[in-house]
């Protein structure tokens, strides 16, 4: 099946992944609805930018905290292109602290917004799919879906939660030619990751150099960052017809991270 001319919709957007994996579904030929928070020149100037690549790419700013937001994306999708064929739920936050100190509101937003969001794009997404027979559902998760670090009691029960639905929601489908997979990254240097250095610097001593190299690069084999645009590269091969069969799993793009 091509996918020139399918549409897909990704959460968080506007930033780093997500506008990888935007940028390499417009170089396939897929048309777009983008999502996220930021400057709304910038936002522009990313949208006109995919469309240039010759696709339709609408924006839509549905805050992911927002149940009600969530299902209106959808549904103003579906108006907007007659379909949605591929979801691809991305936008995440994060926060590192001790977990006796960990704000509960924190808590709550990344549960929200990393976990819960998935939820309800997916149960608003997947009428639609069944009506067309064929979807693609791909999300997000981590190398920490997969094993924990320190301070990321959120984060880390997040991304192991949307592992959990990614299974259950490809079962549910498995027969509608619906697939559901994850993808879990190692660290991609991208605005969430780049935030949290000047901090680890600063709080071990070390230089920024170092903390690329002996923090975060540390469980990553290869000693190579992920790019955003290997995620993108993932992510278009779920969608294709080789994938057909691939349902319910997470392909970890983490340098062996998860391997050790
Ligand atoms: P990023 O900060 O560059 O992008 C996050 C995106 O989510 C932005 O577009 C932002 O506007 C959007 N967003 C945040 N809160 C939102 C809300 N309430 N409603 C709508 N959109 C919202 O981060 P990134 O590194 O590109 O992260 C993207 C995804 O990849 C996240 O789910 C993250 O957990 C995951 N991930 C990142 C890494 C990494 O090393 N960068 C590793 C593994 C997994």
């Amino acid at each position: 099946m091509l996918l020139k001319g399918k549409i897909a919709l990704i959460t968080g957007s506007t930033s780093g992944i997500g506008l990888g994996i935007a940028r390499g579904f417009a170089d396939a030929g897929i048309n777009l609805v983008i999502n996220g928070f930021g400057d709304a020149d910038e936002i522009e100037k990313e949208r006109a930018a995919l469309e240039a690549k010759g696709v339709k790419a609408f924006y839509n700013n549905a805050n992911m905290t927002k149940p009600d937001e969530i299902t209106a994306m959808i549904e103003d999708t579906v108006k907007e292109f007659g379909s949605l064929d591929i979801l691809v739920n991305n936008a995440g936050i994060q926060h590192v602290q001790p977990v006796e100190d960990f704000p509960p509101e924190k808590w709550d937003a990344i549960v929200a917004i990393n976990m819960s969001s998935s939820f309800h794009t997916i149960r608003t997404a997947i009428p639609h799919m069944k009506k067309q027979g064929w979807g693609r559902i791909i999300n997000i998760a981590s190398a920490h879906g997969l094993v924990a670090s320190p301070f990321k009691s959120a984060y880390v029960t997040a991304k192991h939660g949307v592992l959990g639905l990614t299974k259950t929601i490809a079962l549910e489908v498995a027969q509608d030619n619906i697939t559901c997979n994850a993808i879990c990254p190692g660290y991609v240097l991208t605005p969430l990751v780049e935030k949290q250095i000047p901090d680890t610097a600063k709080s071990r001593g070390m230089t920024e150099e170092q903390v690329k190299h002996d923090v975060l690069l540390a469980p990553q084999w290869t000693k190579k960052f992920t790019t955003v645009e290997q995620i993108a590269g993932t992510a278009l091969f779920l969608c294709s017809d080789h994938a057909e069969n691939i349902t319910g799993t997470s392909i970890a793009v983490d340098g062996g991270w998860t391997a050790a």
